[in-house]
């Protein structure tokens, strides 16, 4: 594959920071306040997913995909819908900024076959696992599983075109990455 095409979301079903195993897995994780790490692959390494060296965080999927995800919902069941680290709306803003802001890098466009969540793609294959990373968000109770992508693919929408307006810069502060808003 010669270009990165696809972006998957995801919640690492941890705490609300990421671990070694979040980062080894997924390119950028987020944590409760918004802030973004980079993982141990760059985005690019999952051009050539054969060589070993690449984010596995999409079963059959993760050749030019880049792996986006929010840290928390450890021991979460849509059946009684509680964990410990709920995510957080500076947390999914961030999530949606961030996959605007490489969706406008790599030029990848906003539809349901480039930018899904990991539960979308799943639920397509012919023996899903039942994933059910990114199913719900406790601030927004009543958004069915069915429409979460949706909701996510117009916010990003939504930030793409303020980033093309160069509105939000992607800045390094230290260990970790954030967006400031720009006037
Ligand atoms: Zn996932």
């Amino acid at each position: 594959m010669t270009s990165l095409s696809k972006i998957c979301l995801h919640w690492t079903a941890g705490s609300n920071n990421p671990c070694d195993t979040d980062l080894n897995a997924y390119h950028y994780c987020i944590d409760s306040k918004g802030r973004i790490y980079a993982g141990k692959h760059k985005p690019e390494d999952n051009l050539n997913c054969y060589d070993g060296n690449y984010a596995a965080h999409c079963g059959g999927n993760n050749t030019g995909c880049i792996g986006l995800s929010v840290c928390g919902m450890a021991g979460f069941n849509l059946s009684k819908k509680q964990t410990k680290y709920p995510l957080t709306q500076k947390q999914i803003e961030s999530l949606c900024c961030l996959a605007a802001y490489l969706s406008v890098k790599y030029g990848i466009l906003i539809s349901e076959k480039s930018v899904f969540t990991h539960y979308e793609f799943d639920k397509k294959k012919t023996k899903p696992e039942g994933k059910i990373d990114i199913t719900y968000i406790h601030y927004l109770p009543n958004l069915s599983k069915e429409s979460i992508g949706t909701y996510l693919r117009q916010k990003i929408s939504w930030y793409r075109d303020k980033i093309k307006q160069s509105k939000y810069k992607f800045e390094k502060k230290g260990s970790y990455y954030e967006f400031s808003v720009s006037n």
